[in-house]
């Protein structure tokens, strides 16, 4: 079976700053994988390469059969494949939710504007703020913002989902819906790649959970492996901070 994602001994420096020294990492159809480590460890930027908002200096990146990292690849089509939730929800402030949800479904994939509200419906009330359609963002909390940027990602029909700590900007009694959210994408088969600090919903919904230090993936393992039982010293250390 193919991956869903393949990275070979990816590098990313900024100037002199080598932040990525050789990742290596797949996930499979279907698989949830939680990216966890200390802050400045390069757990972003490994997100961002996956999707090339950044450029990553060497090595390989494959999503869905197709190389991004190869010259000749049409990177807005291949892009396309890839939804991404960032910590900062990004909504667009002068758009209502129900516009957020089709702005990009109407520009990128041309859909037409009956089937992009369809769509852009289906999802709100996946993500449980379908009555929050006529808002504008500023109206909403964090939480039903968080959702709906995910309601805007699904809207693309994405093969991978990308999550940058989705819940850190977060009122702690909102982490909750938009984890809840999160569960069941996961339960629907959704592939996702999610940079997380709530090791409860790593060691629940994760198949595997890598933990990154210095530009470098230290363990990667089953959750309750990585997270139960650690085998390496700076884990150990990570964990002991954050548990
Ligand atoms: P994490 O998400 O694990 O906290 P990041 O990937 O955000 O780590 O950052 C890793 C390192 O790369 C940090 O030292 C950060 O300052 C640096 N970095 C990230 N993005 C850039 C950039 N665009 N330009 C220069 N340095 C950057
Ligand atoms: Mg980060």
């Amino acid at each position: 079976m193919a991956h869903a994602v393949e990275i070979r001994n990816l590098h990313k420096s900024f100037g002199a700053l080598q932040v990525l020294k050789g990742i290596d990492f797949t996930v499979d159809p279907g698989q949830v994988v939680c990216v966890i480590g200390p802050s400045g460890s390069g757990k972003s930027t490994l997100l961002r390469c996956v999707n090339l908002l950044e450029e990553p200096t060497s090595g390989q990146v494959v999503v869905d059969g197709v190389e991004l990292t190869h010259r000749d690849v049409d990177i807005d089509a291949a892009r396309r494949r890839v939804g991404m939730v960032f910590q900062q929800f990004n909504l667009f402030p002068h758009m209502t939710v129900l516009e957020n949800v089709m702005v990009a479904q109407r520009r990128v994939l041309k859909r037409g504007r009956a089937e992009a509200e369809r769509i852009a419906v289906e999802n709100l009330e996946k993500v449980g703020v379908a009555d929050k359609r006529d808002s504008y963002p500023a109206q909403l909390s964090g939480g039903q913002q968080q959702r709906v940027a995910i309601a805007r990602a699904l809207a693309m029909s994405p093969a991978l989902m990308l999550f940058d700590e989705p819940t850190s900007a977060l009122d702690p009694e909102l982490v909750g819906d938009v984890l809840t959210v999160m569960r069941k994408l996961a339960e629907e088969g959704m592939t996702m790649l999610v940079v997380t600090h709530e090791m409860a919903f790593a060691r629940d919904v994760a198949d595997r959970v890598v933990f990154m230090d210095g530009g470098v993936i230290v363990e990667d393992g089953p959750a309750e492996q990585v997270i139960g039982a650690p085998r390496h010293e700076r884990t150990k250390s990570f964990l002991r901070r954050v548990l």
